[in-house]
């Protein structure tokens, strides 16, 4: 099995930061992330970029910031301002009947997977991300990079993010669930991108299997990150073909 805690901390080493829906690029929100916060972000951040989740988060807390208010604000209100998010009256009409279900509740956003999956527009994706950024509990936040890139590197053979959700439970320490997601989205937008990964640059590249078999399996040999200390660059290797 790959050692997951030194892949992530590898992921770590170029990706210091890691991102969560409704933060801009510098980590900043304008609220703070708490369940109902992040939950209602999370929403906004579905099929849409990190940017406009920020635009339509920052624009629509500034207004309505509560389960009670967002639930009595007028619906074409909240279109408007979530409007840069995508999708406004598809996300619209689902954040406002969250925000009445939650105000009903006490204004109690569920702590369980369960009681947020029964939530409009929340699946699980958004259910662990709730419970790992809004609650601190061990959970592991798949989307798309989360998935692509642990089948990339060989910590999981899935087909979709359900299965790679239970694989990474094996696979990756405890300690380290929360931050899977938030690692893995920022070192997904910038090195190991969807369409062409940067694998000369990737510090991961000696533990990855889509790396080692793009060179053929040149990739076993190499033990040390190209940017550690007495490293081989991996562009080096790549171009030479020599282990
Ligand atoms: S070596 Fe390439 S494919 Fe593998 S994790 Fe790094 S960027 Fe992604």
């Amino acid at each position: 099995m790959k050692d997951a805690r030194r892949i992530l901390e590898l992921v770590r080493s170029v990706c210091p930061m890691g991102v969560f829906p409704g933060r801009d690029e510098e980590g900043r929100a304008a609220w703070e992330p708490d369940p109902f916060h992040v939950l209602i972000s999370t929403v906004l951040s579905q099929r849409t970029k990190d940017a406009n989740t920020f635009a339509a988060s920052s624009r629509l807390f500034a207004e309505f910031d509560s389960p009670e208010m967002l639930a009595k604000a007028p619906q074409e209100r909240i279109e408007d301002l979530i409007r840069p998010a995508g999708f406004p009256r598809a996300k619209g009409r689902a954040i406002k009947e969250i925000a009445r279900i939650i105000h009903e509740k006490g204004d109690l956003v569920p702590d369980t997977l369960e009681g947020l999956i029964a939530l409009p527009m929340v699946g699980r994706k958004t259910a662990n991300c709730v419970l790992s950024y809004g609650f601190g509990k061990e959970a592991i936040c798949v989307d798309t990079h989360v998935h692509r890139i642990a089948n990339r590197i060989g910590l999981c053979a899935t087909k979709d993010p359900e299965e790679t959700e239970y694989a990474l439970r094996e696979a990756v320490p405890r300690d380290l669930w929360i931050d899977t997601n938030s690692l893995l989205v920022r070192f997904g937008q910038t090195i190991c991108l969807p369409r062409s990964p940067r694998c000369p640059q990737c510090p991961v590249a000696p533990w990855c299997d889509f790396y080692e078999r793009s060179q053929g399996g040149a990739g076993r040999g190499l033990t040390r990150a190209p940017h550690e200390k007495g490293g081989t660059s991996v562009k080096g290797r790549a171009k030479t073909g020599r282990p």
